[in-house]
């Protein structure tokens, strides 16, 4: 072996020693509560299909119309001459939605949180950060240049100390809405009134909310009755709860046309394939109107808390479809997840550095999709794993 490949098998070796190396699973059917993985169907409780939109016949059927008048691809950038009929009113409809002045599309969440932190804050700025985001939050503070600094998880008090004693330069706060590891909601009115008080931008990345949240679906901001005003930048995207694929920013006429100019990742990248903007303009719709989807979830996360309660498992704070159950170690995390494979249920086990040292945990996640014997039978085969009894032995861990 060339020694390149021979440090590379080093490497490997040793995230393998630390229960830490992934794999992959081939999926053969569409996204849905009952999947078929590598010849197994399996109950389906990792996807982020929250309203199970991904595989809806008026979805697909609007993806396939949108290839037939637009082709596959959109053959250039935005700035370029990728930018179509499609995308634009897309972008009219998802300013509406969330009730924001208007919206620009991004292919995805991950480059549309690097672009916006990236211009808006750079050398001398200041970029503040909960400790539990969403990686790329971080990395979008890390590629502006600008000073990372990050609080404790939700501490309020601890992020107006640091605005307080900030530099003179720009100052943005960027945090997840719904927290995706854990399920939780942000701050977000004690964020804007912070954010405000102090002459801080405010970002929400509400990847997890968006269409699961709010009477109709806005998201966490909706929910709480957040304007454009109290936060002025909102990240949604649309791979989550609306099925498709990509991100959009939504935030005053000045902020988008600021982006326009100056956001890498939308400026040196391809459009999305237009299809795809007429697929999810069927979705929000859906998601608009059907508001069974959300009453659906509502009930089955209710189903799922009160029977894990009643067997004792290790629940977190979360009222969202993300449903984590705290375990420890990343060994007993695979463990547990693999002994519910052989039961028949999909269910990740999420290691460091997607989530802290020491925090290992089966990551459920409910869709409009299931239905209440799959969440029994989950119930069912969760109450006979001894890994979600084991958190008690791990000592409380930092969290990094
Ligand atoms: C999934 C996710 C993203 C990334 O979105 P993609 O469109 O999948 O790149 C960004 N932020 C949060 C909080 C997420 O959960």
């Amino acid at each position: 072996m060339n020694p390149r490949d021979a440090w590379l098998r080093e490497r490997l070796a040793e995230i393998e020693r630390q229960g830490l190396y992934r794999r992959r699973r081939i999926l053969e059917t569409p996204q849905g509560a009952e999947i078929v993985v590598e010849g197994r169907r399996l109950v389906n409780f990792c996807s982020n299909d929250y309203l199970g939109l991904a595989n809806h016949p008026d979805v697909v059927a609007a993806l396939r119309k949108g290839a037939e008048d637009y082709g596959a691809g959109s053959g250039a950038a935005h700035l370029v001459c990728g930018h179509g009929r499609a995308h634009h009113a897309l972008e009219e409809e998802l300013a509406r939605f969330t009730g924001r002045d208007r919206a620009l599309l991004f292919s995805t969440g991950y480059m549309a949180n690097l672009g916006v932190i990236s211009a808006l804050a750079g050398r001398g700025d200041s970029v503040f950060e909960d400790r539990l985001n969403h990686a790329s939050l971080l990395d979008g503070a890390r590629l502006s240049g600008a000073r990372l600094r990050r609080y404790a998880h939700g501490d309020l008090a601890g992020l107006e100390a640091g605005l307080a004693e900030a530099a003179p330069g720009t100052k943005l706060v960027a945090c997840d809405g719904v927290f995706s590891m854990d399920g939780d909601l942000a701050p977000v009115t004690g964020l804007a009134a912070v954010a405000l008080d102090r002459g801080a931008w405010l970002m929400i990345d509400d990847a997890h909310g968006f269409g699961v949240l709010g009477a109709r679906g806005g998201g966490l901001l909706e929910a709480r009755g957040l304007s454009q005003d109290d936060v002025p930048i909102l990240v949604g995207t649309l791979g989550k709860a609306l099925g498709t694929f990509g991100a959009f920013v939504a935030g005053s006429h000045e902020l988008i046309e600021y982006l326009i100019q100056k956001a890498r990742t939308y400026i040196y990248t391809t459009a999305l394939p237009p299809a795809i903007a007429e697929a999810t303009r069927v979705s929000i719709t859906l998601a608009g109107v059907e508001h069974w989807r959300r009453e659906r979830l509502h009930t089955l996360i209710q189903l799922f808390r009160r029977g894990a309660q009643n067997l004792g498992l290790p629940l977190m704070e979360s009222g969202t479809p993300i449903q984590p159950l705290l375990i420890g170690r990343n060994e007993a995390a695979l463990r547990a997840s693999k002994a519910l494979l052989e039961a028949g249920l999909l269910v990740s086990a999420i290691r460091p550095p997607t989530v802290p040292n020491g925090t290992a945990r089966l990551r459920i996640t409910l869709t409009a999709g299931h239905t209440e014997t799959q969440v029994e039978r989950l119930l069912e085969a969760l109450s006979r794993l001894p890994e979600a009894a084991e958190r008690q032995r791990v000592p409380s861990e930092s969290r990094s």
